[in-house]
Parts: structure tokens; sequence; C-alpha cells
């Protein structure tokens, strides 16, 4: 008799189908949380146009309250609410090759979280909300209205994608659009868990050949008019701040070489950038190098004032605060010493 005659056997299954089933368990194993090496492969986020002049096009938004997705070019980035559409539109000079396709894939912005895949957060992806399509569930990106989307996940560095085969774009029109939608805030626990990510959608041949390729800064969140209000501000107020020391610079010159009073009625006076703290710049003439420095002194507090959160300020207070306090304790041990000193002054002051 040989065992390996299974043909003879009469089964009541079909075996093809347990292999299949075993294969797909196998396939579908999650790396264990915890432990777990990092990936070794970095998906690159550079743009690269490529011979097609790859690109990416975003609908212009407002940062009005109610708006849902908006993006901002200042900061190539794009502000959305949890599962709400993101239309993205796709631009290439030439038609790419037949069977081509476009891949989102989501990395984290910062070296030091690169190496983590970025997934959805536990409770998103146990919940039933939002889980009733076809989507794998564990998936942040989704691309919706399209049938043949593929959910896909490397084998190798786990990292999750979504591809959708390259549409040219209808008569009339100079870009195909895709819609994408984030799955989990920008700040879920277990999650992104407030890492800020990059999406990036590549294009590539039915064979995996890289097209080009691009990517840009996401954040999902209640509010995307606001915070990219807010960004965008932030960023404003950054790039002034590190426009007064060329002006400064000039102003020293201007000192230096009192040549113009005729044309410059105050050729002595120097020029300060006062940042009002909104958009506009003002410029305050000052009489007197002493006077010149205070202001200007003044001002940095201000702009400093404005990076440091109010919790940090009222620490550094209460550091200063306790610093003060342990030098007193350390130059004077008797208590009076301060009046003393107050009494010394006010004397120097008469002199
Ligand atoms: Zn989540």
């Amino acid at each position: 008799e040989k065992p390996w005659n299974l043909p003879d056997l009469e089964l009541d299954f079909d075996p093809w189908a347990v292999v299949s089933v075993v294969f797909r368990a196998i396939a579908s194993v999650s790396p264990p949380e915890c432990g777990a090496p990092p990936s070794s492969t970095v998906p690159t986020t550079t743009d690269y146009p490529g011979d097609l002049g790859f690109q990416l096009r975003f609908q212009q938004s407002s940062t009005a309250k109610s708006v849902t997705c908006t993006y901002s070019p200042d900061l190539n980035k794009l502000y959305c609410q949890l599962a709400k559409t993101c239309p993205v539109q796709m631009v290439v000079n030439q038609k790419p090759p037949l069977g081509s396709v476009l891949r989102a894939t989501a990395v984290y912005k910062k070296s030091e979280h690169v190496a983590d895949v970025v997934r959805r957060c536990p409770h998103h992806e146990r919940t039933a909300e939002n889980n009733e399509g076809p989507a794998p569930r564990g998936h942040l990106i989704r691309v919706e209205g399209n049938q043949l989307a593929q959910y896909m996940e490397d084998a190798n560095t786990r990292r999750q994608s979504v591809v959708v085969p390259y549409e040219a774009p209808e008569v009339g029109a100079e870009c195909t659009t895709v819609l994408y939608s984030y799955m989990c805030n920008s700040s879920c626990m277990g999650g992104m868990n407030r890492r800020p990510i990059l999406t990036i959608i590549t294009l590539e041949t039915g064979d995996g050949q890289l097209l080009g390729r691009r990517s840009f800064e996401v954040r999902v969140c209640a509010c995307p008019g606001r915070d990219r209000k807010t960004e965008e501000e932030n960023f404003r107020k950054q790039q002034e701040k590190n426009v007064p020391k060329a002006p400064s610079g000039g102003t020293k010159r201007a000192l230096k070489e009192p040549s113009q009073p005729a044309s410059h009625p105050e050729g002595s006076k120097k020029t300060k950038c006062v940042s009002s703290g909104e958009e506009e710049i003002y410029t305050l003439h000052v009489r007197g190098r002493e006077r010149y420095e205070m202001f200007k002194k003044i001002n940095e507090s201000l702009e400093l004032g404005d990076l440091v959160p109010l919790a940090d300020q009222e620490k550094y207070r209460q550091k200063g605060h306790s610093k003060n306090k342990r030098d007193k304790e350390r130059d004077a041990p008797e208590p009076k010493r301060g009046k003393k000193l107050l009494v010394k002054e006010e004397k120097s002051d008469s002199d």
C-alpha cells in the first residue's frame, strides 16, 4: 500500500481549502506587541518627481471652524478629522505605463519614532464604529469610493499601505483625485500617541518599480481649521524671529555711519523691529544706545514669552524664586541683611 496515494482516500473536505486557511492564518499573525525588533527598512520620504513629473495638489480650503479637512501649503501639512474624506489630487506630465498604481503609506516623522510601524490604536481597531467596511481594521489610511483599493502589509517590515490603480484624469481634467481618510486621531493612546506622521504617496509600475514619490505631514484632530491657523501663526512668528538679526546689524551700521542725516532726519536713532504678537511688524525709532538695548531686551523677553507655554513660564518663575532664596540664604545667614543692602544702594545712588 502506498501511503501517498491520496486520491484514493475519500475525504469529506477539500484538503486545499485547509492548506489555504492555514496559510492565511500564518500570514495574518501579528507581531508581538512588545519586544519586537524595529523593522530594518524605513520608507524614504524625500520628494522625487521622476521623469513623469509626479506632483500632489490639494483643494484650497479655509481655516474655518467647520472645516473637516484643510491643507497648509506653507507647512505642507494636511489637517483633518478622523474618518473624514481627504481628496488628494495626483498630477503627472506624462502618462504612466498601463497598470501603474498609487500607494499611500504612513510613517512617523521624527527619527526617534521612524522605526515604529504606524497602526491604528487598539481602541479604534476593536470598536464597531467605522469598522463596517472591507478595509482591514488595523490600517490607519483608507481609500474611499474605490472598489479596487487593496490593503497591503509588508511581510518583512509589517508596514501597511493602501494601493489603487492609477487612472488617467477624466477628459478636461488635469489630475486624478484619490479620496483618503485617516482612521485614528494623532493623539490616540497606544496608536500615534501624539507623534507626528507623514503620508508618502508613491506612483509605481505594476511590478513595483518607483516612478515618483511625494510626501506630506498629517495631523488628525478635532479642529483642523483651528490647529492649522495656530500652527501657521507659530510658523510665521518663528520666521519673523529670525528676521530681526539683519535689521539690527543694519542699525549698527547706521549708527557708525551717521552720513545720512540729510535724507534721514533721525539718522542717529536706532530702528528696531517690534513684533506686536500678530502678523504685522512695526518699526520703532529709539534715541540712544542704552534705551535701544533696553527695548531690545523687553522685546526679546516678549518673543520668548510667546514661545514658552504658560505652565512652563510658571515653573521657570518658581525655579527663579527658589534659586534667589537659596542664594540669599547662602550669602546672608542673618535675616536683616537685605535691609542693609537696600540702605547701601540708596547711599550709592545719592553719591
Ligand atoms: Zn485611535
